[in-house]
């Protein structure tokens, strides 16, 4: 950001920007602030490809007008902190003021912080202290952070957590069944997509409030996917667990494994980081399919391994599905949200078939319409297909922290 746009904005208090920073990519959302502090999507874009040869920079204004989109030169988008200089610059040149602050995403908040927080010294230290928790996500989370106090300290910071939502789970559904030490030690079943459940709660409060105080599992079906149990409005147990690995298939990843298989994998000599590289990015619905994991690729192919990939996701997805129902003595709510619950009628289909047993079923005409409501009227579970928006989540946690609420 330019130092005149810093002049410029000093009194012109009137805008958020939330950020959310993974390895190859910043997503960026602008939200104007009205007086009476509702928050209204100014613009969003990103940098993606970062730490390739074709970085490029995308952004569409409120309406979904593209306001930008340009290739990058792969020297100002080597890292993350660089791309956030990139942002950073293109973002001076199209705001009149300074946003008042920034919410960023933040995958780990450790084993205590249950909320969002006001960014200092001390937190920041105690935010990088998480990074073994989540070596991949944390310090790609932190660097915009970094890059931010260094160009322009006076603007406020917030930290939003992806586990925060889940710090509800009582000391049984955060163990696992390990010597005690390691739960001491903080090896702990977190859950990630918190900030998505989060909004989801919300909206079902406005939207459906009767169904809030009953026993809902969301499922969060996107290149990652998790699944939570939520009782009264909050977070009782997740799919997901120490690392955003466990629990259901994903895109790349693969969900529940028997730990067995990564001995085995050492034992042929392979390394950590082989390892690792293969949990994260080779494996889920591209490594079932051999194609990718771009479902509607999948779902247009005729491939047998595709069919594979795909029946294997549903049916692991409605078993976690079913699993939660567990925490809470039954399920009277089932959501889909995220890319893939939003958007695959046909995977949402095959999950809810396999779920018969429990009294679901879905209205095959509301389902190809992507609901919100998708089950039939005898239906003994009501199913909703609800868009998340975790940025939006973002933008008032941060709006509150700044205003002192
Ligand atoms: P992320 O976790 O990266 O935010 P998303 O929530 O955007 O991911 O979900 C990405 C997934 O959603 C991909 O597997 C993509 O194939 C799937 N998806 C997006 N749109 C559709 C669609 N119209 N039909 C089927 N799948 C879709």
């Amino acid at each position: 950001m330019q130092h005149d746009a810093v002049q410029r904005g000093a009194v012109q208090r009137d805008s958020l920007l939330v950020i959310n920073a993974g390895s190859s990519s910043i997503k960026f959302y602008l939200y104007d602030i009205g007086p009476g502090d509702e928050l209204t999507p100014r613009l969003g874009g990103q940098v993606e490809g970062i730490g390739t040869s074709h970085p490029r920079l995308r952004a569409r204004d409120a309406e979904g007008k593209i306001m930008v989109e340009r290739g990058i030169a792969p020297s100002h988008a080597a890292d993350v902190p660089n791309a956030q200089e990139v942002v950073g610059m293109w973002l001076s040149g199209h705001l009149t003021g300074v946003p008042i602050a920034v919410g960023h995403r933040v995958v780990h908040g450790g084993p205590e912080l249950s909320a969002p927080v006001l960014i200092d010294d001390d937190v920041l230290a105690r935010l990088e202290s998480f990074t073994s928790l989540a070596p991949l996500h944390q310090p790609n989370n932190l660097a915009p952070i970094k890059v931010i106090r260094e160009r322009r300290p006076g603007i406020a910071q917030v930290a939003c957590f992806d586990t925060a939502f889940h710090r509800s789970h009582d000391a049984l559904a955060d163990h696992y069944a390990l010597p005690e030490r390691f739960y001491e030690e903080g090896v702990r079943r977190y859950g990630f997509h918190g900030l998505s459940y989060e909004y989801l709660v919300q909206r079902l409060g406005q939207t459906l409030p009767e169904v809030l105080p009953g026993k809902i599992v969301a499922a969060h079906l996107g290149n990652g996917v998790s699944a939570c149990a939520i009782h009264n409005g909050r977070s009782v147990d997740s799919t997901m667990g120490f690392t955003a690995l466990e629990g259901l298939p994903m895109g790349t990843r693969p969900g529940r494994l028997d730990p067995g298989i990564v001995l085995w994998m050492m034992e042929q000599g392979m390394s950590h980081d082989e390892i690792e590289h293969l949990l994260y990015h080779d494996c889920g619905l591209k490594g079932l399919s051999g194609m990718g994991n771009d479902v509607r690729e999948l779902l247009e192919s005729d491939s047998p391994r595709a069919r594979l990939a795909l029946d294997y996701f549903a049916w692991r997805v409605a078993e976690g599905i079913a699993g939660l129902g567990c925490a809470m003595n039954g399920i009277d709510t089932l959501v889909f949200t995220a890319g893939i619950g939003e958007n695959a009628a046909p995977i949402r289909a095959a999950i809810c078939e396999r779920l018969g047993w429990l009294g679901i079923a879905i209205d095959a005409e509301r389902n190809a319409h992507h609901g919100p409501r998708i089950s039939t009227g005898d239906s003994r579970v009501g199913v909703y297909v609800v868009r998340t928006n975790e940025e939006l989540v973002i933008a008032q946690h941060t709006l509150a922290l700044v205003r002192g609420r």
